[in-house]
């Protein structure tokens, strides 16, 4: 099997992502139990420094001719865009080819560049990348959802210290994303509303902002009421915006500032701790509604998800998400 497959768990209806084109055999990861996963810190073997797969899109700041960000195809993609995603039965169960597409977003030519403490030109350049890439991915009806996001840190999955970003399009909509739209539908139905919107007014007018860590004209960035993890902060458009492909060129900018606002004082106060964001929007036919809404989610990894995690899903979180915000506001 050289090609990856997706297939279906049927007792909880997840999908799985089987992609040998990421490690060969079981006993490369035996090798991997004991040792310490390796950042590539230097710049001798960096693949980012010296590219050398094809550049799909470059792009360069406004004040410069050298480029800024390029994308490449991950080496050692998840999925790859060959064939349909067309579902085969296997006796009872369900699989599929693994279609689909990963990028890899340079966001830097300097190796040890670090996003949070780019200029804000260079995060807008980041983000107008992201943009880009996004409405591509979507333009092939097979994805039906494209996930952007940025792995900092070895606990946090990344094996590359180059500054870096991914996007992966699915030709599946993954159980939890379906299950974040009916959370959201059901609310509409009984509100007539976003909870997502409500969030916003209900953080801004009715708690004082006690829980907002940053805001500019068009975006707000707060620690949720229900954090999953110590100093998680969620960054969400003021209007309402089902799909990040609909994100305006002021609304670039803004969310392009917030982000680096909200990432160096992570840097600083956190002392440049490892983290996930993740861009989360809606799956293609729900980008339109007015009960979703997509939001960056920020996720510092200050502690270790372990087995209770896993088997619930339930987060225990050591830290109180409004001594959080007064943290990162002080
Ligand atoms: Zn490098
Ligand atoms: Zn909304």
């Amino acid at each position: 099997m050289n090609e990856g497959e997706i297939r279906l768990n049927q007792t909880t209806q997840e999908w799985v992502i089987y992609a040998p084109l990421r490690r060969f055999r079981p006993e490369d990861f035996q090798a991997q139990t004991n040792i310490e996963a390796t950042v590539i810190d230097n710049n001798h073997n960096c693949p980012f420094c010296a590219v050398s797969e094809e550049i799909i899109l470059e792009m360069h700041r406004k004040s410069s001719d050298s480029w800024q960000t390029r994308v490449v195809l991950n080496k050692y993609p998840a999925l790859i865009p060959l064939g349909k995603p067309k579902r085969k039965t296997e006796g009872m169960y369900l699989t599929m080819p693994g279609y689909g597409s990963h990028e890899v977003i340079i966001e830097h030519p300097q190796h040890d560049r670090h996003l949070a403490l780019m200029d804000l030109e260079e995060v807008e350049t980041t983000i107008e990348t992201y943009h880009q890439r996004y409405l591509a991915l979507m333009a092939d009806a097979n994805n039906l959802l494209v996930i952007i996001f940025r792995n900092y840190g070895k606990k946090a999955g990344a094996s590359l210290k180059h500054p870096h970003s991914q996007i992966i399009a699915t030709s599946v909509v993954p159980q939890r994303r379906r299950w974040q739209e009916e959370a959201a539908q059901r609310y509409f139905d009984r509100l007539g509303e976003c909870v997502y919107c409500d969030i916003i007014k209900h953080e801004l007018e009715t708690c004082s902002g006690r829980r907002i860590v940053g805001e500019n004209e068009t975006f707000i960035a707060f620690v949720p009421y229900a954090a999953e993890v110590p100093c998680e902060v969620w960054i969400i458009p003021k209007l309402h915006q089902a799909d990040f492909g609909s994100i305006t060129p002021k609304e670039k900018k803004d969310f392009a500032s917030l982000l680096k606002d909200i990432l160096s004082r992570m840097y600083y106060k956190l002392n440049n701790p490892d983290y996930n964001y993740v861009i989360n929007t809606n799956a293609r036919y729900k980008a339109e509604e007015p009960q979703v809404h997509w939001y960056c989610q920020i996720l510092p990894r200050l502690t270790t998800t372990a087995g209770f995690e896993l088997a619930t899903g339930m987060s225990i979180n050591p830290s109180l998400p409004e001594i959080d915000a007064d943290f990162l506001n002080s």
